[in-house]
């Protein structure tokens, strides 16, 4: 790991007059892909500013009828949050189906969807209950955010404070986990509001998390269990690896979509 400095700013100001004013600075939420990354140096930020010391960032609260997540909230406090069990069961058990142990105490939020991993889990429910990213700079909407690989449409230095999720009348997650990373090779969060469907796709697509248009218009037409039987899911933009080739990818993403349809207000695990 090449050398840095470790700052720890306690206050929203600090840390963003800190990466104003510092060369070659990077954000640090739980670090766990910043400290792999840094390790192999594939990242070699000469400043790491700590955002962990900042307080309010993991709160968890409701504002009207919305469910508010602080960024700094790590996975095992979403899943066993009473709050995020009430309101979305299913983006409580997508929290808690991350990883392991170790990176559920680590890993938050605000990390996972400003890295924008392809294969997360956090994207797929942010875009598929349309959620809004709010920041210090501005509030943006899921379907404006998520960019590309690894790509958001947040600015140098522009801090993620907390996600908003609208409420949905109901929600589910269905995922097939690579049995080496861990991370899904295809999963799909459906929630269904009052007037509107969402699908969002993680895991199998080459510019990360992305809609399934159709079947959103499918679903609000009629939303049956059996919706992914004649589902046709392009192999286009899918992702080819030594774990799944494109045919294999579009196979799961409808058998996950049928998965997550029909045990809606859950989610579903396959490996
Ligand atoms: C072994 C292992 C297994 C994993 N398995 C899974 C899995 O199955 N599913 C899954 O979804 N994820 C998985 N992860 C990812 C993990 O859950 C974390 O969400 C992810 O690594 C981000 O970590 P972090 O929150 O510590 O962010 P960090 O590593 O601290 O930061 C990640 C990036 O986001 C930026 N950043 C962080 N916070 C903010 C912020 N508030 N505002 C702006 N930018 C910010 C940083 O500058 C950095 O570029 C796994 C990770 C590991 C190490």
């Amino acid at each position: 790991m090449s050398p840095m400095t470790y700052h720890r700013p306690t206050t929203l100001g600090q840390a963003k007059e800190l990466s104003q004013t510092l060369e070659n600075a990077v954000f640090m939420s739980g670090g766990h892909t910043l400290l792999p990354a840094m390790k192999q140096d594939l990242a070699t930020p000469d400043h790491v500013i700590d955002l962990s010391h900042i307080g309010e960032l993991d709160a968890i609260r409701v504002d009207s009828n919305d469910l508010i997540i602080g960024a700094m909230s790590t996975h095992v406090q979403v899943a066993t949050s009473t709050i995020v069990q009430e309101l979305i069961p299913a983006l409580a058990g997508l929290a808690g189906s991350i990883g392991d142990r170790q990176v559920r105490q680590r890993g938050t939020i605000g990390g996972s969807v400003a890295n924008n991993d392809p294969a997360a889990d956090y994207p797929s429910a942010v875009l598929g209950l349309g959620g809004t990213i709010i920041t210090n700079l501005r509030e943006i909407r899921a379907d404006d955010f998520f960019v590309g690989l690894f790509e958001t449409a947040l600015e140098p230095f522009e801090i993620i404070i907390a996600i908003r999720f609208p409420t949905p009348l109901s929600a589910g997650y269905a995922k097939f986990k690579s049995p080496a990373a861990r991370y899904p090779q295809a999963g799909v969060f459906i929630a269904r509001f009052e007037g509107s469907v969402r699908v969002a796709v993680t895991g199998a697509g080459q510019s990360g998390v992305y809609r399934l248009v159709q079947l959103e218009k499918n679903l609000l037409e009629s939303f049956v269990d059996d919706a992914a039987a004649n589902l046709e899911i392009s192999t286009e933009n899918l992702i080819e690896d030594m774990y799944a080739t494109k045919d294999y990818r579009a196979n799961l993403v409808k058998t996950m979509t049928h998965h997550a349809l029909t045990h809606m207000g859950t989610i579903s695990i396959f490996k």
